[in-house]
């Protein structure tokens, strides 16, 4: 008897399926592409819990009819190809007509769809890829797909889902690359009933803008060059605002995002010696290239990409982006071969951070008196203990010289109150104190944890029984790359059996936290320009203290706040958490004065 046999059909559809869906992001491509490819030009993204329990997508192009809505779910039915040659011309975003059978292999699908014409539409919806009912709908023109619960029959799938707010960034990534590459397409994000963005049909500028906000348009120049090969076009970052953190960086070629650690290092070449090392600017660069002359069959997700004349590609991206930056700085004329040092360098974030509505005195510093050394206690232990005053005669002196008690000789309690759960609300002698609770004690681990970790390795707790977490074989392979780093943060891990076997964590942490903190990390070290060095360093240790800090929500005893005020007021830089955001407002007593 022979022992090969043929796949059932709903097996198949689901080993493609783990191709093309890796996590709800790669359904929310799929259904947005298809979209396009439909000629619509308003398109609604709906998601729930980041997609785990809903992706849905609506839109107003050309439908289907009762035979295509069908057919569609067909495992390589695809309207967009007929033959080989098609596959060199190709413009649409799909055409392999797999998406739709790999999407419904693992999830609960309903599609309502209705071409021009027709009277009425066609409901459809099918379960692990077998179709569970049809029936005539009214329902707009247009088509209209709902995925709910991904992966429901795959559970060896599910369960490498992420926290919905780790899948929601991938879907917001995608969202954003989709819509950028598209400004004259109508796009909204609805997120738990919550609108994320609506972005009208734009101009390419204005598209970015109402993504990432008008700031951006005034930080960027224009790059357009044209040859018989590619015309090259889009914008790119002045380079005072580069940031430290590798952040906006879009190519798309014939509207098709894509990466490329190849293209990305022809950009920076152009801003040699305009930038302090590490310095990412954002850039939005768009190729226009005859299909022909690319190859996007390499990956079944299409986000890399081959030129058959790289060198070319390359050469010409770097001398557009040089020249449109040489372009834009008139004054002195970019000689690009000037020293580094003679560039002026960016500013310190936190000088350009603005609290909108109350107004934060600039040289507000409640320990002019250096004397003041930053705080330092041990991490807390399992359980909990706080030191008495006794323990922290600066933060008691500091606080009470804000608070007013002039000698420190009245020990009485300092007022304060927990608002909303969320601030931490006091007097002092200078008006009414607003504390934001989780970005203080952000700041204030991040600063423990900082110092800490110049001695040497994050103080650790073992774990009595190890944890172990499962994870895709991509992510196992970064996560062994990086055990070195995760061991300075306080993380005793290795990996065993495609599996992190976890034995020890940060002293002041918590299992679950750490497990979002890897998840974290894990997120952006699949990016495809790591950080490095000290950026990467510092990026874990904030995240640390991110991961790890008193959440917005919870409810602190007095006894909790006071200390938390202390510590924060004791760091050299307490106004801003060290991403630059504001870390409390004073409302001065003149200004509330005037009010009445
Ligand atoms: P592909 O996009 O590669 O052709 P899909 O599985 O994504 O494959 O879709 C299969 C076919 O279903 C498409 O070729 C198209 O004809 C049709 N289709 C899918 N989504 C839509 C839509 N939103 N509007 C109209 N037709 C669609
Ligand atoms: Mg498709």
């Amino acid at each position: 008897m022979s022992r090969i046999h043929l796949l059932p059909e709903t097996l198949a559809n689901q080993i493609a399926a783990g191709e093309v869906v890796q996590r709800p992001a790669s359904v929310v491509k799929e259904l947005l592409e298809n979209a396009i490819d439909a000629g619509a030009d308003d398109i609604k993204l709906i998601v729930k819990d980041g997609g785990k329990t809903l992706i849905q997508v609506v839109d107003n192009g050309i439908g289907m009819d009762e035979v295509d809505a069908r057919m569609s779910f067909e495992r390589h039915a695809t309207s967009k190809i007929s033959s080989s040659e098609d596959l060199f011309r190709i413009m649409t975003k799909g055409f392999r007509g797999e998406a739709l059978a790999s999407i419904a292999a693992v999830s609960h699908v309903e599609m309502r769809t209705r071409p021009e014409g027709a009277d009425l539409g066609t409901l459809l919806r099918l379960e692990g890829g077998k179709v569970a009912g049809q029936e005539p709908v009214a329902t707009p023109q247009g088509t209209s797909v709902a995925v709910k619960n991904l992966f429901f029959n795959v559970p060896a799938r599910r369960k490498f889902l992420k926290s919905a707010q780790v899948e929601m960034r991938h879907v917001t990534d995608e969202f954003q690359r989709v819509a950028l590459a598209h400004p004259e397409i109508a796009f909204t994000l609805i997120h738990n009933g919550n609108e994320i963005y609506r972005l009208p049909a734009a101009k390419s500028l204005q598209r970015i803008e109402h993504i990432f906000g008008r700031k951006m348009g005034e930080r960027l120049v224009p790059v357009d060059e044209q040859t018989d090969y590619v015309r090259i076009h889009g914008y790119t970052g002045k380079p005072e605002f580069a940031k430290q953190r590798r952040g906006e960086q879009f190519f798309f070629v014939n509207r098709r995002f894509v990466k490329s650690g190849y293209l990305h290092s022809a950009v920076m070449q152009a801003y040699e010696g305009l930038l302090p090392e590490k310095r990412y600017p954002p850039y939005f660069l768009f190729f226009e290239i005859d299909p022909e002359h690319i190859d996007i069959n390499i990956h079944p997700t299409k986000t890399e990409i081959k030129f058959d004349d790289e060198y070319t590609v390359y050469n010409l991206l770097r001398a557009s982006v040089r020249h449109a930056l040489g372009k834009f700085d008139q004054m002195p004329g970019i000689d690009f071969d000037v020293d580094p040092g003679l560039i002026p360098q960016r500013k310190p974030e936190t000088g350009r951070v603005h609290s909108p509505q109350v107004k934060v005195d600039p040289d507000f510093n409640p320990f002019r008196d250096e004397n003041a050394a930053p705080f330092l206690r041990e991490p807390r232990a399992q359980t909990p203990s706080h030191p008495s005053r006794d323990d922290m005669p600066d933060q008691w002196q500091a606080l009470q010289e804000l608070f007013g008690a002039e000698d420190g000789g009245a020990q009485q309690e300092t007022p304060v109150f927990q608002w909303q759960r969320k601030y931490i609300v006091t007097q002092t002698r200078e008006g009414l104190l607003i504390v934001h609770q989780h970005r203080a004690h952000k700041s204030v681990l991040y600063h423990r944890l900082q110092s800490q970790l110049q001695t040497g390795e994050l103080p650790a707790q073992q774990l009595m029984f190890p944890e172990v977490w499962e994870y895709l074989p991509d992510e196992i392979r970064l996560l062994e790359k990086n055990l070195e780093k995760l061991g300075e943060m306080g993380i005793d891990a290795r990996v065993e059996n495609g599996t992190l076997v976890v034995q020890a964590i940060p002293a002041h942490a918590q299992v679950p936290q750490i497990k979002e903190y890897v998840e974290e990390l894990l997120a952006y070290w699949a990016e495809d320009i790591p950080l490095e060095g000290d950026q990467l360093e510092k990026f874990m240790l904030l995240t640390l203290a991110e991961k790890t800090a008193i959440r917005s929500g919870r409810e602190l005893p007095a006894r909790e706040q006071q200390q938390l005020l202390a510590e924060l007021l004791a760091l050299p830089e307490s106004r801003f958490d060290p991403s630059g955001k504001p870390n409390f407002v004073l409302i001065s007593t003149d200004q509330i004065d005037r009010q009445f």
